[in-house]
Order: C-alpha cells, then sequence, then structure tokens
C-alpha cells in the first residue's frame, strides 16, 4: 500500500472512505477539516471513472470524456472556493451534434428539424407530423421505448431516441423504466418545437457551455479534490466488518464511520454477516461497462457527436481536442460493453476524419442499467445499510445515473448530515 499523503484532523473521530473516486474526494475533503479521514483506493490511481491518462500531454478519458458544470450555486462555490479557483479553469461552448445518416444536425434533435429538411424534406415532415400529434400522457408509459415515442412522435423517436439508446443501454429498451430520463431530458412543448421550425428555438439543455481545466487534463481538478486528504492506493478493501460501535476493514483498519462509494454489487456481499437476501439483491443489480479508443483525428468543431445508427460500432464520439487551449485533433470513441480492439475500430474510420488509433481501453462499470428489479434491490439493500449504520454515496454507491456535479452535492448533503449528528 502506498500513502499518498497525510494530514491530522480536529476532531478525534475516524471516518474511512472506499473509493478514491469524485464522491469519495469530495466528501473527503469536507470532512478532513473536521475529522480524522482515509480515503481506501484499490487503483494505483485516483478518480475513478473520471481518472485521465496521460498520452504525451493530451488527455485521454480512459472511461469516455468528461467535463463539468452544474445547475447548483453550492456546487459550483464548492469547486471553486474549495477546490479549484475560476481562473484555473477556461470555458467552452457546447457544440454537440447528432449524426443522421451521414449529415450533422445540432443538439437538441427537437429543435433541428429546420436542419433536418436541408437532407431529407419527407423525413422532417414526418417528425412535424408526429410530434404534433403527441399527447401529454408520456408519464403514464410502462416503458422507455413507449415514452420516447409518446414524447417525440414515432418519427423522431424511430430515428434518434430509440436506436441511441438501444445502442447506449446495449439491451431492448421496452423492458426499460423511463423513470432516469424524465429530469435528464428537457421536453420540448408544441410551441417551442414550433420556435425550432421557424428558426427561433433556444436551447434549453442547462449545461450550454462547461469548464475544463487550463491544465488541459481533468486530472487536475481531481488532484485539487484530493489535495489535503490522506488516501492509501492500491488498497482493495476485501472485508468490512462491524464490531461493537466500531468497523474494521480488512481485519486491520479500525474506524468509527465508514462511507462506501464503491460499487454497491461489489461491496455489499463483503460485509461480514450480510444477510443471504440482502447479498441476492445486490448481484441482481445491473451495469454496462464502456469500451473507448483514443484517436488522433482531423480537428473538428463539435464538442461531441451522437451516432444512433447501429452499423457503426460506438455511440458516442468525443472530440476531446476541443477542450483544450489550444485546440487538438484528438478523438474519444465510446462504445457499449466489453469489445475488443477489432470491434470498436471495424468501420471505415477514415471517412470519419480518424487518423490512427493511439490506445483502447476497457472500463469497470460506467452506466447503471434501469431495470424492473433495480428498485426493488437498491430498497433492500439501503434498509439493511441504514440498519447497520453503514452511508453509501456516488454514481454506483447509490446506483444512480449521477454526473460529477451532482456526486459533489451529494456529498456535501451527506457530509452536512454527518457533521449534524455527531455535532463536529
Ligand atoms: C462515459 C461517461 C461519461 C461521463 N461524462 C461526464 C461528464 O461529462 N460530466 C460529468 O459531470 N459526469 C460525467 N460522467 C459521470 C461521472 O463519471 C461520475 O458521476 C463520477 O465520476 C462518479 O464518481 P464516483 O466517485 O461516484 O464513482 P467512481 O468513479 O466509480 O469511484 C468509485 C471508486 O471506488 C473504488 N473502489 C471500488 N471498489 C473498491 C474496493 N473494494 N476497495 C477500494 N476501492 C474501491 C474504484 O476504484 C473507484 O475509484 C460520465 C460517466 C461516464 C461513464
Amino acid at each position: 500500500m502506498a500513502v499518498q499523503c497525510s494530514c491530522s484532523g480536529a476532531t478525534e473521530m475516524k471516518v474511512g472512505i472506499i473509493g478514491a473516486g469524485i464522491s469519495g474526494l469530495s466528501i473527503g475533503k469536507i470532512l478532513q477539516e473536521h475529522c480524522n479521514v482515509t480515503i481506501l483506493e484499490k487503483e494505483e490511481y485516483i478518480g475513478g471513472i473520471a481518472h485521465v491518462k496521460n498520452m504525451d500531454g493530451i488527455p485521454y478519458h480512459l472511461v469516455g470524456g468528461h467535463c463539468f458544470n452544474s445547475k447548483k450555486k453550492e456546487v459550483l462555490d464548492f469547486v471553486f472556493d474549495k477546490v479549484m479557483p475560476l481562473e484555473d479553469w477556461h470555458k467552452i461552448d457546447r457544440n454537440s451534434v447528432i449524426n443522421i445518416r451521414g449529415n450533422n444536425v445540432p443538439y437538441p434533435i427537437e429543435f433541428s428539424v429546420k436542419q433536418i429538411a436541408n437532407f431529407d424534406t419527407e423525413l422532417a415532415f414526418e417528425i412535424t407530423k408526429d410530434f404534433l400529434a403527441t399527447s401529454s400522457n408520456a408519464n403514464e408509459s410502462s416503458n422507455l421505448r413507449e415514452w420516447f415515442i409518446q414524447t417525440f412522435g414515432r418519427k423522431l423517436a424511430e430515428t434518434y431516441f430509440i436506436p441511441y439508446n438501444q445502442k447506449i443501454w446495449g439491451r431492448d429498451i421496452s423492458l426499460m423504466s423511463p423513470d432516469w430520463v424524465k429530469d435528464k431530458l428537457p421536453i420540448p412543448d408544441k410551441k417551442e418545437f414550433f420556435l425550432g421550425l421557424i428558426g427561433a428555438a433556444y436551447d434549453k439543455m442547462p449545461h450550454s457551455t462547461f469548464y475544463y481545466p487550463n491544465a488541459n487534463t481533468q486530472n487536475a481538478f481531481i488532484n485539487a479534490l484530493a489535495e489535503g486528504s490522506p488516501i492509501i492506493t492500491k488498497y482493495e478493501v476485501k472485508c468490512v466488518e462491524k464490531s461493537g460501535s466500531k468497523w474494521i476493514i480488512n481485519g486491520e483498519l479500525e474506524f468509527d464511520l465508514i462511507v462506501n462509494t464503491g460499487p454497491l454489487d461489489t461491496i455489499t456481499p463483503l460485509i461480514k454477516n450480510c444477510p443471504s437476501d440482502v447479498t441476492e439483491s445486490a448481484k441482481r443489480l445491473k451495469f454496462n461497462r464502456v469500451t473507448t479508443v483514443f484517436w488522433k483525428c482531423i480537428p473538428d468543431s463539435a464538442t461531441w457527436v451522437y451516432f444512433p445508427e447501429s452499423n457503426i460500432p460506438f455511440h458516442r464520439r468525443i472530440n476531446i481536442g476541443t477542450f483544450l487551449k489550444p485546440i487538438q485533433g484528438y478523438c474519444i470513441t465510446e462504445c457499449i460493453g466489453e469489445r475488443s480492439f477489432e470491434f470498436a475500430t471495424n468501420f471505415d474510420w477514415q471517412k470519419f476524419g480518424l487518423i490512427e488509433p493511439l490506445s483502447y481501453n476497457v472500463s469497470g462499470p460506467a452506466y447503471v442499467i434501469f431495470d424492473e428489479s433495480r428498485n426493488l434491490s437498491l430498497s433492500e439493500i439501503f434498509s439493511y445499510f441504514d440498519s447497520i449504520g453503514l452511508i453509501t454515496l456516488g454514481r454506483f454507491g447509490e446506483w444512480q445515473y449521477y454526473n460529477m456535479d451532482v456526486c459533489i452535492l451529494k456529498a456535501i448533503e451527506t457530509a452536512n448530515s454527518i457533521r449534524i449528528k455527531y455535532q463536529f
């Protein structure tokens, strides 16, 4: 094990945090000012899903491109006041596009019917007809496929939303719940759609600009988040035991409190004497991995491009070079699932302005799958965790579709409730 840094806490309370991803580092940053914190990380690097590999000064986001922004003032205040000052970031305008039959149209697609008409009038007309015929009962849809049809109309759903989501979830989306999508996607009304048609629509997406570190690597943010917290890397938690009022990790480290940010499916069975029905619930939780390829490419003006068509192996291309100052010709393609290099590069890539694949990676858990059994499994796991006083947090610690800003928000809220409960 390698101790990265250490500091003494203000109180004697010892808090062990499992995982040095964005969630673990954020709560560690807040708590280490008040008590004795140790973060335990199984990898030799920190940052979890958000970690970046340095490729001769160009950031290869191994699990797919990341950028930062938030709608929440407390998250922005925390990041810019306590972690990394605003002057250490640059702002980038989001220019995301959707590739429909070889043509790029601006995102979100429901405001881009006018641009679709430039290459396929019939398609644009069908999309318009179906969208204007939608009724407002999408919230009653029993599954994700139906929800897309009822929200956006059949033609737009079948042209983009259904094939793209089929690709990104790697499963039949008529077996998925629409719950996760409702606060993720802005839903246009018919007037906004009409304004899109006449070219007057505005972009309702919450993050039409985003921040990237001036150091041209997200690791600058991750390292700033880690500053001041004692982190033990290459330390895999293999056993979690409650002994009286104390927690014992791997039979050797003793804590007063544990905050888990690792994946529930693998962490839950590590708890000594965990009831078998809770362990079984954890095993039922499902996720997708992401396979990425890092490319040298012709510089592109779009920040990222969505590809709904099933004959293209990747679903998204992140032009990571557009996140950098100055802009450079590098991008990352993302395929869902554990794929071979041959699969991920098996397309006519020169046609897409790609020059050479430089590196390749298959991730651990990347996307939570919202299947029929998820809610029940989670309620069983959480009620057991509550009964033993184990706190859990983060994308796979809560099995949610959280972005970094939500992980940070949850870390702030959880740290506040710990401080209230233990009065420090
Ligand atoms: C393709 C993709 C693109 C994304 N893009 C964006 C974006 O642009 N903007 C944005 O805000 N968010 C984005 N996100 C979401 C963002 O990556 C996550 O919200 C965030 O990184 C999750 O952090 P976490 O700490 O909760 O989890 P993780 O990053 O999974 O951290 C958990 C940590 O626990 C460690 N661990 C697991 N088991 C053990 C063990 N037994 N012992 C010790 N340590 C253990 C892991 O190694 C890991 O470091 C994206 C996610 C994906 C998959």
